[in-house]
């Protein structure tokens, strides 16, 4: 098979690496890719992965067989509709069920009517009536979203009424988030740990596709601004074999079912973000594709063909194979950003040392934002830069692989957390992988 990947980050370099892996690849391309993809695919550097007509002529060019799609942005655009119609196979949501992350008002109304356990909650356009609303609630903790995308920035925690209101006009009056804002949903603030759970779905089946956690926030302790992800870890020892079969039972199966009840079968990754509390998971929100830095922790413990997985996906044959199997290992990601990141940073600096710190044992460098220099060199460009990726017995061995290759990396213009893991290390026991 001929599969193009679509996207250029951590993510899809993980993902190109598990697919060069399978014994029915023929050639793989990916648009537009990076430096660290470029030793296993060949970039097409030159096409956007949000320029549908570019990704449409590349797989005519290449007589591409499935196309795989990253990044949210495209989903959301209608990328898979676009190609399917022009006949192509393409492992991925529709627009309209990419809704599901595009719109925090249709996921919130779908979870309602498939009665998925979620936060109690409100949806507005209008900022009186959100304020209302709020005035209602006797004061207790509050979550104001913007209704579409907001690159992960349209979250306000209010702690007080009075923060609810002032996130009412920050969003809805002085449009901080522009469109995105227009509509709003306000929620109760959960309490509880969270958890990010991961399904395979082709519209009827959905399998279990991992668990992990990640850190968002900047700084040492999980304190700072929050940023994409500054490193994760997969398993979840919070989702222990138990909880995964209740996720798949009270919250996967129920929103696949509802989706393909309403007319819009959901085919892709379904990604849940959940608040666990007591026992009960509940949904904060669903991304319809892997999470990055996540897909680079659950590709390293994935022991399955993944072209297979994805192709059966993308064909309503899940149901004919065998689930995804996974090594009984703890796989780690630290990521590695640029100075000023996720603030304003500089691109262009080179990176040195990558080659030694990727023949460590068990570790994989992988690139997020790069892009090749001159006579081999590797240049940063972007945010976060690269994900340093380990395997091991427990948490403390994967993130003592992690560091070690992190400190024969030399980029003075990068810095990265130490301290990624701290929750599952402070667990005792290392729990069996879910
Ligand atoms: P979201 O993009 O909706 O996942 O929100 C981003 C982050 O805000 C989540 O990862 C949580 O840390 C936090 N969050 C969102 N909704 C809630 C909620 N209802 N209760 C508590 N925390 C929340």
């Amino acid at each position: 098979m001929n599969v193009l990947v679509i996207g250029g980050g951590g993510r899809e370099h993980a993902l190109c690496q598990a697919l060069a892996r399978s014994p029915r690849l023929s050639r793989l391309w990916c648009a537009p890719g990076n430096a660290g993809i470029a030793a296993v695919a060949t970039c097409l550097a030159d096409v956007d992965a949000t320029d549908t007509e570019a990704v449409l002529g590349a797989c005519q060019a290449h007589a591409i067989d499935l196309v795989v799609v990253g990044p949210e942005a495209p989903l959301v655009t209608g990328l898979v509709d676009r190609l399917r119609a022009a006949g192509f196979a393409a492992f991925g949501p529709t627009a309209e069920a990419a809704r599901l992350e595009g719109s925090k008002g249709y996921m919130k109304d779908l979870l309602a009517e498939a009665q998925v356990p979620t936060a109690a909650y409100g949806r507005f356009t209008k900022a009186t009536a959100a304020k209302t609303w709020i005035r209602a609630q006797g004061g207790r903790p509050l979550v104001v979203k913007a209704d579409g995308l907001a690159a992960g920035k349209g979250v306000i925690l209010c702690d007080t009424e009075a923060e609810a209101l002032a996130a009412v006009d920050t969003m809805m009056t002085d449009r901080a988030f522009g469109e995105a804002g227009d509509a709003v949903v306000v929620e109760e603030r959960l309490p509880g740990e969270e958890a990010s759970v991961f399904a395979l779905c082709d519209g009827t089946t959905a399998v279990w596709m991992g668990a992990a956690q990640d850190h968002k926030r900047l700084g040492e302790g999980d304190t700072g601004p929050n940023t994409g992800g500054m490193g994760a870890y997969s398993p979840a020892p919070i989702v222990d074999p138990a909880m995964a079969t209740r996720v798949m039972d009270e919250i996967i199966q129920p929103t696949v079912d509802t989706m393909a009840a309403r007319g819009t079968p959901f085919q892709g990754v379904l990604f849940g973000g959940l608040m666990i509390d007591a026992g009960q998971p509940k949904v904060l929100e669903f991304n319809v594709r892997f999470g990055d830095p996540e897909c680079q922790v659950l590709m390293a413990r994935l022991d399955s063909d993944l072209l297979e997985l994805l192709e059966a996906a993308a064909h309503g044959r899940l149901a004919d194979i065998d689930p995804p199997r996974w090594r009984d290992q703890v796989a780690l990601v630290v990521v590695m950003a640029a100075r000023g990141y996720p603030g304003a940073y500089a691109k262009g600096s080179e990176i040195r040392g990558l080659t030694a710190a990727g023949v460590i044992d068990g570790v994989s460098v992988l690139h997020a934002g790069t892009r090749p220099g001159p006579d081999g060199a590797v240049l940063a460009n972007g945010g976060r830069v690269l994900g340093i990726t380990a395997t091991g017995d427990s948490v403390a061995k994967a993130r003592d692989r992690a560091h070690a290759a992190i400190d024969l990396i030399d980029w003075p213009e990068g810095f990265c957390r130490r301290d990624i893991g701290w929750r599952a290390l402070a667990r005792t026991g290392t729990p069996a992988p879910a």
